[in-house]
């Protein structure tokens, strides 16, 4: 199928793309990578009057580290994440997650910006945003706005966004020297989205959790910071808290059925991510051993 007919037009900078998206509407659509929105135009999923494109906006794109933030361009590629010494150095959570979104042709196009608007709740970096506890900066016609990530994911393909505004930038606070971190996703094929998966990062000292920010991702229509873990918190993590965490992990998430999945198979895969990420973060794999998938 191809996209119904639309207009286009090269934003020259980012007021002047704000400037088009206030005239147009929600008859307009930022294009970043392209490689959701082109998708979803074809599949007639979407029809944007107006396609507005980003993509040469160079104030957009790249990594800095400044007075203690690290600072990502929404236009920055999920390629260049990938390879970046600033990202493993700081936020290493997310460069271990980008190997699993999508494949390397779809990573040289696709951006950091485009995957957190686009907001699908079976997309890793939405959850790292969370585990990580990232501010996702956002301009429009009345200035600059700073989202905790946990209000920016509102729903299904739904973020806090209104149609006049851009995703400019997220900002995340550098790992702490103590901190480790956690990335596993259940697919069927290594680069297809997860059927559920789990991004977290935790402060461990004398063998015990804090700042445990375990979020998991394609278990609802946003990714879940679980409030579970704070049974875990500060705790010595024996079998007997793990199994009572788990057990109130399962409680808490209400996780759909589709084609993939039905509710108590992503609940029982919760529960085995959970366990595992614990046991890696503290380094006791007797934590996670006797658990079959
Ligand atoms: C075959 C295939 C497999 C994939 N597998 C995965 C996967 O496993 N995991 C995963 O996470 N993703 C996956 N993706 C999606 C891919 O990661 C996309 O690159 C990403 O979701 C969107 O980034 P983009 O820059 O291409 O955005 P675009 O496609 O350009 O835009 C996506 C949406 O966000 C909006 N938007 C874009 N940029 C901005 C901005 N700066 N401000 C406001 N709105 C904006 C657009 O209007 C559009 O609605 C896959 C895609 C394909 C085609």
């Amino acid at each position: 199928m191809k996209a119904s007919a639309f207009s286009y037009a090269r934003a020259t900078s980012v007021a002047n793309a704000i400037e088009l998206l206030v005239a147009h509407g929600e008859r307009a659509k930022v294009l970043s990578g392209g490689q959701s929105l082109m998708p979803a135009m074809n599949l007639r999923l979407v029809a944007p009057e107006l396609i507005v494109d980003i993509g040469e906006l160079k104030e957009l794109r790249g990594i800095t580290v400044d007075r203690g933030l690290v600072r990502i361009g929404a236009l920055t590629r999920h390629a260049e994440l990938l390879k970046s010494r600033e990202i493993a150095a700081h936020a290493p959570l997310l460069t271990e997650a980008i190997g699993h979104v999508a494949h390397p042709a779809i990573r040289n196009r696709g951006t950091i910006g485009g995957s957190l608007a686009h907001a699908d709740p079976a997309s890793e970096l939405p959850a790292c945003m969370v585990a990580l506890d990232a501010t996702i900066i956002a301009r429009g016609p009345v200035g600059e706005r700073r989202l905790p990530a946990t209000e920016f994911f509102t729903g299904i393909y739904e973020t806090a966004l209104s149609p006049q505004e851009l995703l400019i930038a997220v900002e995340l606070p550098p790992a702490p020297k103590n901190s480790a971190h956690f990335f596993c996703e259940f697919a069927r094929r290594h680069g297809d989205y997860a059927i559920i998966g789990l991004a977290a990062q935790a402060i461990v000292e004398n063998g015990r959790l804090s700042d445990f920010r375990p979020a998991f991702f394609s278990v609802g229509d946003r990714p879940q910071l679980a409030k579970a873990a704070a049974r875990l918190v500060k705790a010595a993590v024996t079998p007997a808290v793990l199994s009572d965490a788990s057990k109130a992990l399962s409680e808490e998430l209400d996780p759909p059925e589709d084609q993939q999945a039905n509710s108590a198979m992503r609940r029982h895969l919760a529960k085995v991510l959970l366990a595992r990420c614990v046991s890696a973060l503290l380094g006791r794999p007797e934590l996670s051993a006797g658990r079959p998938l």
